[in-house]
């Protein structure tokens, strides 16, 4: 069993927040926040700043950009059909 003390807590903090940490881990984790109320601050703290990012993602940047990304390629092949179609049916 790994000994999971402040360094190794903090160090983990990102995966442990975000369950990229296997059971084990995530379990010894759990047991060190419980008993250590520095490394519980700091994660507290993590949180907070996830909150903030999850809510600047929600405001406007993020998402908006992820789907002008998502529906970039459709608008582009609709507009090369057009053109393709305009070419074969000339309208006056
Ligand atoms: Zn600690």
């Amino acid at each position: 069993m790994t000994f999971m003390d402040c360094k190794v807590c903090r160090e983990s903090m990102y995966s442990y927040l975000r369950g990229y940490l296997d059971r084990e881990e995530q379990r010894q984790c759990n047991d060190h926040l419980h008993g250590c109320p520095e490394c519980r601050r700091e994660v507290e703290q993590e949180l907070r700043l996830n909150d903030l990012l999850d809510d600047w993602d929600v405001a406007g940047v993020g998402r908006s950009f992820a789907e002008r990304l998502l529906r970039r390629p459709e608008k582009k092949r609709q507009r090369t059909r057009g053109h393709w179609l305009r070419r074969l049916l000339p309208i006056p």
